[in-house]
């Protein structure tokens, strides 16, 4: 007992080199240890890699607005077990209900009224009256919440405003020492953030489009409404210029500059770049979609000039997808998130 005391004591001043673990037996010990004391674990879920700490501690959940030097405004997602530990947080009417039940566990936030009595910090919500959950499907992400046995507040494990991580190693370049663990899972099954429907108002909408797409919700919930034309205002975090490379983007390109890098969709890649990424030569959204950000940071790290990005057809996950890259390619003149 005292041992492993030590070590995550240890573990968490260590945070010049964060300690990359595979997913053993030891790691999840030492990944609850940690949480339970109110520190930081980067873990897998299938959408992308998350930062997790103790959603009901204010203490805990400072700590990723500082890690990620995240703005205080921009509310967290928190991760459950399950439905009904989710429930005690947020009020589930018949449609998050019907939801859950076809969606969960799996890539998809719901943004439900806040309980009154609710243990979650009030940093989650971000001063809203709603709060945004969900449960994760990955194996990893599940074994660890309940090991820890905690609601855990876990956003995209990236420095605020950059690229969201795919592999374990993203996270230690984005974060450095700013985590004392990182669980590795391997590369992320899907590959872009879960998306996010916000069920508190009369019309659901989808404020992020992800890999449950407005159609497989509009067929369950009847119409959605259009997104605000500015989402900042509902949902803080989705100001236009997010998960930004440093090198400027060209999107719906069909030819290529030979100081220009490629990343390009389907079999008909022009030649002639400096470097080429294919998302998908054989033109399959779900493999593009979980290529997507790994190759937009191995293309940003190239001697290139900037990034020319193929079209992605603007259908099913291809919405989604172009989602990210058009905010990519969004120069940063608004405070980063
Ligand atoms: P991340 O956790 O980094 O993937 O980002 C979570 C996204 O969910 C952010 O863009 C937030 O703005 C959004 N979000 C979280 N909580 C709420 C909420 N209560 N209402 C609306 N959007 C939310
Ligand atoms: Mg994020």
């Amino acid at each position: 007992m005292q041992k492993n005391k030590t070590n995550i004591e240890d573990l968490l001043s260590e945070t010049r080199h964060p300690t990359v673990r595979p997913a053993e037996d030891r790691s999840f010990e030492e990944a609850a240890g940690i949480l339970r004391a109110g520190g930081l674990v980067a873990f897998p879920t299938e959408t992308v890699y998350g930062l997790g700490a103790d959603a009901t501690s204010d203490a805990a959940v400072t700590r990723i607005f500082e890690a990620k030097a995240r703005p205080r405004f921009n509310p967290l997602i928190v991760h459950f077990t399950d439905v009904a530990a989710a429930g005690e947080e947020v009020v589930f009417d018949a449609r998050a209900e019907a939801v859950a039940e076809r969606f969960w566990p799996g890539p998809l936030t719901l943004v439900l009224p806040r309980r009154a009595g609710s243990r979650l910090s009030l940093l989650c919500s971000a001063g809203l009256d709603t709060q945004a959950v969900r449960l994760p499907a990955h194996p990893i992400a599940q074994r660890l919440l309940a090991e820890a046995d905690l609601p855990l507040a876990a956003p995209s494990a990236n420095a605020s405003g950059r690229i969201s991580p795919t592999r374990a190693d993203h996270v230690a370049e984005s974060l450095g020492g700013r985590v004392p663990l990182i669980l590795d899972g391997g590369p992320c099954a899907v590959g872009l953030e879960s998306t996010v429907l916000d069920l508190s108002t009369a019309t659901p909408t989808v404020l992020r489009p992800g890999a449950v797409t407005a159609e497989d919700l509009g067929a369950l919930l009847g119409p959605l409404a259009e997104p605000a034309a500015n989402p900042a205002v509902k949902a803080p975090g989705m100001l236009s210029s997010h998960y930004a490379p440093d090198k400027p983007l060209r999107l719906g390109a069909e030819t290529i500059a030979p100081d220009e890098a490629l990343l390009a969709f389907g079999p008909e890649a022009p030649d002639g770049a400096a470097v080429t990424l294919n998302l998908s030569a054989g033109g399959n959204l779900a493999e593009a979609a979980a290529n997507l950000f790994a190759f937009l940071r191995r293309l940003d790290e190239s001697a290139a000039r900037g990034i020319a990005v193929m079209p992605v057809p603007d259908e099913g996950l291809g919405t989604a997808i172009n989602d990210r890259l058009r905010r990519a390619a969004t120069p940063r003149s608004e405070p980063q998130i």
